[in-house]
């Protein structure tokens, strides 16, 4: 067989010549839209492949972006890897001390920065001297109080910039995306992807089973694309020829739910905290949804009852993914085998409410602490351990520590899970997060699935605190669907006893009602600061 090379450029001129008269739309800071077809998108990518190698960019180098997700941020994806640089997705959320420490640990060399996001930047441009110089992208945000020196104007550099095509993305294992860990359980480690993993990975997550993409897809990533590609869309989107639809910073409430129905998206996917709220602005306003018909929805766990809800409120099929930013993220994908559909509804849930299948590409095993593999029965638990082509090998700068992957080369995930006969996986926890009770191990997560299931509740999280008795002891925390109708502990624990052991039930102390869940950058739930409140309590 022919030895052609997986790489981004090949998805960029496939895209270009195959499926010219499609679009890409993209919200802007202002909330007007921006609308261009790939021969256009095309044409932009090549004259900033060829602006990036006049600023002196080489093979190798490190290009950071700081953006949302845009039409600018998608010619990035494409041109930075096209000609043999790194592109850095930094994270807009990250605060400003872990930001800058993660461009001097990537050593970006220019960063692109949204007008609209300036100003963060320019707070730190002290602290990170391997940057040569800022790009500022003109998302028609409002103009910064300050700007990050010195800097250039995106759109100065492309209008000088040549149309001559020269891609230098020859070698299919070479580097072409970085990307960090968002960090909740520690300081975020950075992942470096490959143009074959990035390709392999969009074709894993195109087929039928996995998102189900096409040409005919309408896609709009609400994940952002500082957050582990986007989960890789902006690659498979253009991979299928589908079109894109980019919200800037408009992911939440009436504005997503008007580019929804205006753009008539089809597939939409982001952390289950996008949905929640959603939901909620979907209950108190019409929009005409009727194209919407898959969400991907991963991050943390998916709650059933939102699967629930979605589909007889708006018929719209939640589908729970499970993945990390080392594994770029796609590992597995809920969804109902033909053997099952017999089942009754609440039965399919409970099966779309594990993390799902592993997608073809990714192998999973489940371990005990000695590394043996322990059985495919649905109740055994231990810990996940995934190998495959869109999975990390190392950390970036972190080569020589190799304590995070196995002698036999499988990485080990730091989650807990079960995997039952038919191969359907389930986390039920993440090491750091399993509560230690009376020597037996407790599931955060299944507490949590079964507050949130209360009517009155809108968000749960449980952690431990220290317990002289019990060693460790579950602290609930909920946000209440609303606020004048509170929900007594009393409710929460009886509504547990219906499912766990009574030594697995919190006292009533233990149950806090609270405005709202501390969130990390990218919409999880931060378990550490809500354990720092507990201490200092
Ligand atoms: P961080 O590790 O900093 O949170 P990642 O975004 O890479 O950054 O998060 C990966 C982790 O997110 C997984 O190890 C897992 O604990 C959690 N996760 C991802 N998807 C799911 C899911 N569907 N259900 C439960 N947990 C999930």
């Amino acid at each position: 067989m022919m030895d052609c090379a997986l790489n981004i450029s090949s998805i960029l001129r496939r895209a270009a010549r195959v499926y010219p008269e499609q679009q890409i739309v993209s919200r802007l800071n202002d909330g007007s839209i921006h609308r261009y077809t790939y021969t256009d998108f095309c044409g932009r990518v090549i004259r900033l492949m060829n602006a990036l190698r006049q600023l002196g960019v080489e093979p190798g180098d490190r290009i950071g972006t700081f953006a949302w997700n845009s039409y600018h941020h998608l010619e990035l994806y494409y041109a930075v890897p096209a000609v043999g640089a790194i592109l850095h997705t930094i994270n807009i959320r990250q605060f400003s001390d872990i930001r800058a420490a993660t461009i001097n640990h990537a050593q970006d060399k220019l960063i692109f920065v949204d007008r609209s996001l300036a100003n963060s930047l320019a707070e730190i441009s002290d602290s990170i001297p391997c940057v040569q110089l800022f790009v500022a992208m003109d998302d028609l945000g409002p103009a910064p109080e300050s700007t990050p020196q010195p800097f250039v104007q995106y759109e100065e550099l492309l209008s000088t910039a040549p149309e001559t095509t020269c891609f230098a993305d020859d070698d299919e294992r070479s580097a072409a995306c970085l990307c960090y860990t968002s960090g909740t359980t520690g300081e975020p480690k950075g992942v470096l992807y490959s143009h074959r993993s990035v390709y392999l990975h969009a074709m894993g997550s195109c087929m039928a089973d996995s998102f189900g993409l096409s040409e005919r897809s309408v896609i709009l990533p609400v994940v952002p694309m500082f957050h582990v590609n986007a989960w890789g869309l902006p690659y498979a989107a253009l991979l299928t020829g589908a079109r894109l639809v980019l919200p800037g910073s408009h992911t939440v409430g009436r504005p997503l739910a008007d580019l929804m129905a205006t753009e008539k998206v089809t597939f939409s996917a982001g952390v289950p905290t996008v949905w929640t709220l959603l939901i909620q602005h979907l209950r108190q306003h019409h929009h005409d949804l009727s194209s919407l018909n898959t969400v991907i929805v991963g991050g943390s766990a998916l709650p059933v009852s939102l699967i629930k809800d979605y589909k007889r409120d708006y018929d719209v099929d939640l589908i729970q993914v499970w993945g990390m930013t080392e594994t770029s993220p796609i590992g597995t994908v809920s969804r109902v085998k033909t053997g099952l559909a017999s089942l009754d509804a609440d039965q399919q849930l409970q099966i779309r409410g594990t993390q799902g299948l592993p997608v073809p590409g990714v192998e999973i095993r489940i371990c005990d602490d000695d590394g043996f593999e322990l059985p495919w029965d649905g109740e055994t638990s231990g810990d996940l351990q995934v190998r495959g082509p869109w999975v990390a090998s190392s950390y970036y700068g972190e080569t020589a520590d190799q304590s995070a992957f196995t002698n036999d080369g499988w990485f080990k995930t730091g989650d807990v899970a079960t995997v039952s006969h038919l191969g359907y996986m389930q986390i039920t926890d993440r090491q750091k997060d399993l509560i230690k009770s009376r020597g037996e191990w407790i599931s955060s997560v299944a507490l949590e699935n079964a507050v949130v299931a209360h009517p009155d509740v809108l968000e749960a999280a449980v952690v431990s605190r220290l317990d002289d008795l019990r060693g460790e002891a579950p602290v609930v925390f909920i946000v209440l669907r609303d606020p004048g109708t509170p929900v007594k502990p009393g409710d929460v624990l009886d509504l547990l006893r219906q499912s766990f052991e009574r030594w697995q039930i919190p006292r009533p102390s233990d149950v806090h009602t609270i405005e709202a869940l501390p969130k990390t950058g990218v919409g999880k739930i931060d378990k550490k600061v809500l354990r720092r409140q507990l201490r200092s309590k």
